[in-house]
């Protein structure tokens, strides 16, 4: 799905979000995501236990980053008392071991990024569709699968990030302009293989028909000025030192990087806002087919809906709450100010 920032911008982006123009919808980013087969876990497989009791056990599969989403989890068990087992895995393999364990799988709740794994995991049977009255309230209909099989839970913009030494202001325009020869030797990308340019270059295909994606996608290849790079964070540091003027990349490893070191030599700019709007992905969550537990699994996907579980997902993880209501951190917000004085 993409979105464009409205003419009028405050300094919150939560007030991008929710008037934002949807070019595509959910189910036609979700058909155009079906191929994308890889995921993006940074860590190796774990499971991890908590250790209060109600009596009541979650089994969560995991692909997000342990660091990042176990501060959530925590949060959940030390309110309700409910043990969660959480297993860390890339989503791919989770996917291979859901549909392998069958009715016999622990699990109780798939939590991933990117909706082309969330589409698998639903197109496999793999997710059971549940009815909450409290999601529907939380999550706006576009960001839910249309057969309520699963439901966003945070927002993630993958855009354009530049160094403003090596580039003029007013060079920028549109991911397929980056395909343009004044780009030759000058922009970084990072591999093919991950999720992330996969679902950005489907939305590509929904927007530029497959020929306009593949002249794009060439014309990149061609204005490499390095070796593609495996994850986001080592591209926006090749941008920072230079290497690169120009890069693609998720918005929450900018904002990480910028916590440490606000001096950093990159600027975001908000891609094909006089076209067809950003590029945006979602992570989210659904209760797996056989689920042992899947009322509680239900109540753990509501909290993480609720107002205190967004916030975290803002200011710990620098991604935007999928709830319209819940105000961006400060630092986001200052991402969206950095845009408007570019
Ligand atoms: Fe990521």
């Amino acid at each position: 799905m993409t979105l464009k920032k409205p003419l009028q911008l405050t300094n919150s982006l939560s007030s991008i979000l929710p008037s934002a123009m949807v070019a595509i919808t959910c189910a036609v980013a979700l058909s155009a995501c079906g191929n994308a087969s890889t995921e993006t876990a940074d860590n190796e497989q774990t499971t991890e236990k908590t250790t209060i009791s109600n009596g009541e056990v979650i089994t969560i599969y995991s692909s997000r980053n342990e660091q990042l989403i176990k501060p959530l989890l925590d949060k959940y068990s030390n309110e309700t008392g409910t043990t969660i087992e959480l297993v860390t895995d890339k989503a791919g393999p989770l996917i291979a071991r859901l549909k392998a364990e069958g009715s016999s799988t622990p699990a109780d709740m798939f939590l991933t990024v990117d909706a082309g794994n969330l589409w698998q995991a639903a197109n496999k049977s793999l997710l059971q569709p549940f009815t909450s009255p409290t999601i529907e309230a939380n999550v706006p209909a576009k960001y839910r699968d249309p057969k309520n099989r699963w439901t966003a839970l945070s927002l993630r913009a993958r855009t354009i990030f530049y160094n403003p030494k090596k580039v003029k202001k007013g060079e920028l325009y549109t991911y397929e302009d980056l395909a343009h020869r004044r780009w030759r030797g000058r922009l970084c990308l990072r591999t093919s293989k991950k999720v992330y340019n996969q679902s950005l270059v489907a939305s590509m295909i929904h927007n530029l028909g497959a020929g306009g994606a593949a002249y794009a996608v060439k014309g990149w290849v061609r204005n490499l000025a390095t070796d593609v790079f495996a994850d986001d964070v080592a591209l926006l540091k090749a941008i920072d030192s230079g290497q690169c003027a120009v890069g693609i990349a998720n918005t929450y490893y900018y904002g990480r990087m910028l916590e440490e070191n606000p001096n950093l030599n990159v600027k975001l700019y908000w891609a094909n806002q006089s076209t067809t709007g950003v590029h945006v992905n979602v992570s989210g969550a659904g209760i797996v087919a056989n689920a042992d537990n899947p009322s509680r699994a239900l109540d753990l996907i509501e909290w993480l809906s609720s107002d205190k579980a967004q916030e975290v997902y803002s200011s710990a993880d620098k991604e935007y709450p999928v709830k319209v209501d819940v105000p961006v951190s400060p630092m986001l917000s200052r991402g969206v100010l950095l845009f408007l004085i570019i």
